[in-house]
C-alpha cells in the first residue's frame, strides 16, 4: 500500500525539466569541442594544475542541484585547461593515442544510447561483433578465431593469459584452482615486458616468481638461447612451462621480439604463444613491417590497443584468441538470470560475457566502427607510416647533432636520446637530462617522458599522434639543444 505521503510526492526523473536549455548547452559543448581540437597545436602541451583548482576538485559530495550550465562552466574553468596533453601534436610521453573528433562524437552517441553490450538482440551487439571481425582481419587471424573488445592492453593480456593458463594446465583449473596443479606453471617473457603481464601473473594466482624474465640483446629483444635454456632447466626441475609472451613494441624502446624463433620454441615445447602487441601490432599493416610481423598470425593469442595507434578515444583494446572453443571454455557461465533465448530481447548472438570477465560493457565498439568507416584502413595505415618516418627523421637529426646522443636503436616510433657534453660524469649527465626534460614539459613546448637505459637517464619520445608534423620533431630537437646548452652553461 502506498502511503499518503508518497502519493502526493511529485515524481521526478533525472532528465532536464527544460529540454530547450539542454539542447542549447549541447550545441555549446559541440562548439567548444571543435574549437579545442582545431586549435590544439597552438596551445601549450601541458600546464600544471594550480593548487586553487586542486582544492575545488576535492570538495564534499554535492547534496543539492546545480544547473547543468553552471556545472559545465565549472568544467570549462577547472578541468578543460589542465589536460594530460595527449591530444596535442607535441605530446611524446609513454604510449598514448590522440583520439579523433568523430571518435569523441561516437562516445557521446554511445552514451546516449547507453546499451550494456553483453547480451541480447540489439544493434550494438552486431557493431561489436563487426569490429571484432575487423580486428581479426587487421591481425590476419582466421574468421573462426574469437575476440573481445576490452578497456585496453592490460585487460587484453590478462584475458589471453587466463585462457592460456586454463588450456595448458592439463587439468580443470576452473574447478580446482591452482591447488589442483601437479607442478607450478611458469611463463616466459623478456625483462622489457610490460608490467601488466607481471600483474596478470599475480592476479591469476601464478605469482611473480612464475614469470621467468629472460635477458635481452643490444636491441632490447629477448635472447632466444637464454629462453630455451630456461625452459629446459624448468622442465628438468619439475616446473610446468605453459606460455611465452612475445612483445611487439616494448614500452621502453619499441623493440620487437623475434617472433618466428619464439613461435618455433612454442611449437617444440607445446607452449601457448601469446603476443603483447598493445603498442606495435598495428605496424603489421605497413610495408616496412609486414614481413617481420606476419608471425603474429601464428600466435595463439594477441593483445593490441585501439586507443593507441588506431586513435580511438580511451578506452578500447582488443584480444584475439585463435581457438574460439578454448576461449569460450575459459569464461562461459550461464546463471539463470542470463539465459539466451531463440527470439526476443534475450535472443541474438552468443552473450559476450562467455568470452571475458566483464558483465557490464559500454558501447566502445561504436567509436572504432565510426573511425574505421570514416578514414578507411588505408589512411589509418598511412598515419602509422608517417609516425614511423618521423621517428626515423628524429633519429637522423639526433645522430647529426654532436650535442645529442641516440640511446637505443629505433624499431618502431620510440626514440631515446640525451643531451651530452664532453667531460661530465654519468650522474651529471643524468641530472642535466632530467632537468632538460622537466624544462621541455613545464615550458609547454613538448612532452616526452623518460627512461633509464644502461644506467643513463634518457629522454624518451614516442611518436604516436596523427597530429604530429615533422616541424614538431624539428622544434623538439632545436629546443632540446637550446635548453641543454643553457643548463650546462649554468652548471659550469
Ligand atoms: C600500453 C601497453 C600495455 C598496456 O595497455 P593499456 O591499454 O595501457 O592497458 C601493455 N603492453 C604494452 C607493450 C603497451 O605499450
Amino acid at each position: 500500500m502506498m502511503t499518503h505521503k508518497s502519493r502526493i510526492m511529485k515524481e521526478q526523473s533525472l532528465d532536464p525539466e527544460n529540454w530547450h536549455q539542454m539542447r542549447k548547452l549541447g550545441h555549446q559543448v559541440i562548439d567548444d569541442v571543435i574549437d579545442l581540437l582545431c586549435n590544439i597545436g597552438h596551445v601549450p602541451v601541458w600546464n600544471e594544475v594550480p593548487q586553487e583548482v586542486k582544492n575545488t576538485l576535492s570538495t564534499d559530495l554535492p547534496q543539492f542541484p546545480t544547473t547543468a550550465n553552471d556545472v559545465y562552466v565549472e568544467f570549462l574553468r577547472t578541468i578543460l585547461p589542465y589536460p594530460k596533453g595527449n591530444i596535442h601534436p607535441r605530446f611524446f610521453a609513454w604510449v598514448q593515442g590522440g583520439g579523433t573528433p568523430l571518435g569523441a562524437f561516437a562516445d557521446l552517441l554511445a552514451s546516449a544510447m547507453n546499451p550494456n553490450v553483453t547480451i541480447g538482440e540489439h544493434s550494438a551487439m552486431y557493431v561489436d561483433q563487426q569490429v571484432v571481425k575487423w580486428c581479426k582481419q587487421l591481425m590476419g587471424f582466421p574468421e573462426t578465431s574469437s575476440g573481445l573488445l576490452v578497456s585496453g592492453g592490460s585487460m587484453a593480456n590478462i584475458t589471453a593469459l587466463t585462457v592460456a593458463r586454463n588450456h595448458k594446465a592439463g587439468y580443470d583449473v576452473r574447478t580446482n584452482g591452482l591447488y589442483g596443479s601437479p607442478a607450478a606453471l611458469v611463463l616466459y617473457c623478456s625483462v622489457e615486458t610490460h608490467s601488466c603481464v607481471l600483474k596478470a601473473a599475480e592476479i591469476l594466482g601464478l605469482g611473480k616468481n612464475s614469470v621467468r624474465l629472460i635477458g635481452v640483446d643490444k636491441q632490447y629483444r629477448i635472447k632466444i638461447k637464454d629462453l630455451e635454456k630456461q625452459i629446459q632447466t624448468d622442465l628438468k626441475t619439475g616446473f610446468s612451462p605453459f606460455c611465452v609472451v612475445a612483445t611487439v613494441g616494448t614500452v621502453n624502446t619499441g623493440a620487437i621480439d623475434p617472433l618466428k624463433s619464439i613461435r618455433d620454441i612454442c611449437r617444440t615445447y607445446q607452449l601457448w604463444f601469446h603476443i603483447d602487441g598493445a603498442y606495435g601490432a598495428p605496424a603489421k599493416l605497413t610495408g616496412s613491417h609486414k614481413q617481420r610481423l606476419r608471425y603474429i598470425e601464428d600466435a595463439d593469442s594477441v593483445a593490441f590497443d585501439l586507443h593507441k595507434w588506431f586513435q580511438a578515444p580511451y578506452e578500447a583494446g582488443c584480444v584475439l584468441i585463435k581457438d574460439q572453443e578454448v576461449h569460450r571454455a575459459a569464461f562461459s557461465f550461464t546463471p539463470k538470470y542470463l539465459m539466451n533465448e531463440m527470439e526476443g530481447l534475450a535472443g541474438g548472438l552468443d552473450p559476450i560475457t562467455n568470452y571475458g570477465f566483464e558483465l557490464s560493457r559500454g558501447f566502445k565498439a561504436l567509436k572504432v566502427w565510426m573511425s574505421f568507416k570514416e578514414h578507411g584502413i588505408k589512411k589509418i595505415t598511412r598515419q602509422i607510416v608517417q609516425n614511423l618516418r618521423q621517428a626515423k627523421h628524429l633519429g637522423l637529426l639526433i645522430t647529426r647533432n654532436p650535442e645529442l646522443e641516440l640511446m637505443a636503436p629505433i624499431s618502431l616510433s620510440i626514440v631515446c636520446y640525451r643531451f651530452i657534453r664532453q667531460g661530465i660524469s654519468q650522474s651529471e649527465a643524468n641530472a642535466l637530462n632530467r632537468e632538460l626534460l622537466i624544462k621541455l614539459q613545464v615550458s609547454g613546448i613538448a612532452s616526452p617522458s623518460s627512461t633509464i637505459l644502461g644506467g643513463a637517464y634518457c629522454i624518451r619520445v614516442c611518436i604516436l599522434n596523427h597530429r604530429t608534423k615533422t616541424s614538431d620533431i624539428e622544434l623538439l630537437v632545436a629546443q632540446s639543444i637550446k635548453i641543454g646548452y643553457s643548463i650546462s652553461e649554468a652548471i659550469k
